[in-house]
């Protein structure tokens, strides 16, 4: 699950954290349903405003929990050398994103189990804040009933989050644990995804049932949602599982196109556009500075950009996608890494390959196609593959 697209950005602990807008709906739920039930009904009588004040607090005090979640996933995979791009939290919970995998099955399965675990400390550490301060009294504080709802949904969220179902962590667990025992990761991800899928059929089934049966909308429809959610991640998990296979053993420099044209980034974008574009047949060029160092990538729709009449004297420079916007790799960093890269941006799905600050090559969505095509056609047919055999 890659998201983009961030509308804000904060950095924790080093860590990139995005901010998806459906985070100000949930928050919003949550304030609503606190503020409206659960906690007049949890401490009767007080005013609203101060039932809508514990509400928004809460609110916000979950997102941090997911957010302490999540980190903890982040920090554990540095630790342990996977590289992280960084945490978007929006409307399922938080999902961290990482550039490179981890290598060993005990790793994946220590930095997986951490986010539950975190989630389940704070659950304990709220529900004893809570009893601190009478919350098991018969008519507890506002405080009271608040933070011992905050122990319950910390509780509910590590969980949840256990179920062996991916992308939920225990289905990345369950995945380790197979792995360990297997030593064959591939056919770890294919059990693991089909006992997902398992797991998403009983949602949908209940959510079937509580629909037709007990007449229940809302709740019969979230649980249809979250199955196909959970059946289509264990899909695309599972295929992803092959393609890895497909690439092991595949390198940077396999795939890209070697020593591309560098254009000099201080002549004039009518220049760049006879003397490079209509020269080639590329239509992105990496640039160089005056002192012959890297300094970005020229696009052709950046080019475009470009009215016909300031042509002569814009200056590439200032319009070229800058270094640090477009994804870089090493020649030696295997292919899979440019997989995980998310699309768009102002690079157009360009990597760079980068060795000692030295551009060696560019690789383009096309050169990944390639890859992707003749890996899978030259090398699938000769994978083990017990699960399709045995269905059939
Ligand atoms: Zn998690």
């Amino acid at each position: 699950m890659l998201e983009s697209g961030c509308p804000d950005n904060r950095s924790f602990a080093g860590i990139h954290v995005g901010l998806n807008w459906s985070l100000l709906v949930v928050a919003g739920l949550i304030a609503w349903s606190l503020a409206t039930g659960l906690l007049p009904a949890a401490s009767p009588g007080h005013t609203s405003g101060a039932y809508w004040t514990a509400g928004i607090v809460s609110a916000f005090v979950y997102l941090a929990c997911l957010l302490a979640h999540e980190l903890a996933h982040s920090i554990v995979a540095m630790r342990r050398g996977v590289r992280v791009e960084g945490i978007t939290l929006w409307l399922f919970g938080g999902v961290s994103r990482f550039s490179s995998e981890s290598s060993s099955p005990g790793a994946q399965a220590w930095i997986t189990f951490v986010g539950p675990l975190t989630s389940l400390l704070l659950g304990v550490v709220f529900f004893l804040a809570s009893v601190a301060i009478g919350g098991g009294a018969n008519n507890p504080g506002l405080l009271a009933a608040t933070l011992s709802w905050l122990g319950y949904i910390n509780i509910i969220l590590g969980v949840f989050n256990l179920l062996p179902a991916f992308p939920l962590d225990g289905g990345r667990i369950l995945q380790s644990l197979i792995w360990l025992r297997t030593r064959d990761r591939l056919r770890a991800t294919r059990i693991a995804a089909r006992i997902g899928m398992a797991f998403a059929f009983l949602f949908i089934a209940y959510g079937l049932i509580t629909f037709f049966a007990a007449g229940s909308l809302i709740g019969g429809v979230w649980s249809i949602f979250l199955g196909w959610f959970l059946l289509s991640a264990a899909r695309a998990e599972e295929a992803g599982g092959l393609i890895r296979q497909a690439l092991s053993g595949i390198s940077v420099a396999d795939v890209m196109t070697p020593n591309p044209v560098q254009a000099p980034d201080n002549i004039t974008v009518e220049d760049a556009l006879h003397g490079y574009i209509l020269a080639s047949r590329h239509s992105t060029f990496p640039t160089h500075d005056a002192g012959d160092q890297l300094s970005g990538l020229l696009t052709l729709t950046a080019l475009k950009n470009v009215a016909p009449n300031a042509r002569p004297t814009t200056l590439i420079k200032e319009i070229i996608c800058p270094l640090e916007k477009v994804p870089t790799v090493s020649p030696r960093d295997p292919a899979t890494n440019l997989l995980n890269f998310p699309e768009g941006g102002c690079g157009e799905g360009r990597t760079l390959v980068v060795d000692n600050s030295r551009l060696m090559g560019i690789v383009s969505p096309s050169d990944i196609n390639r890859m992707l095509q003749s890996s899978i056609a030259g090398r699938a047919p000769t994978l083990p593959s017990p699960a399709s055999a045995g269905r059939k």
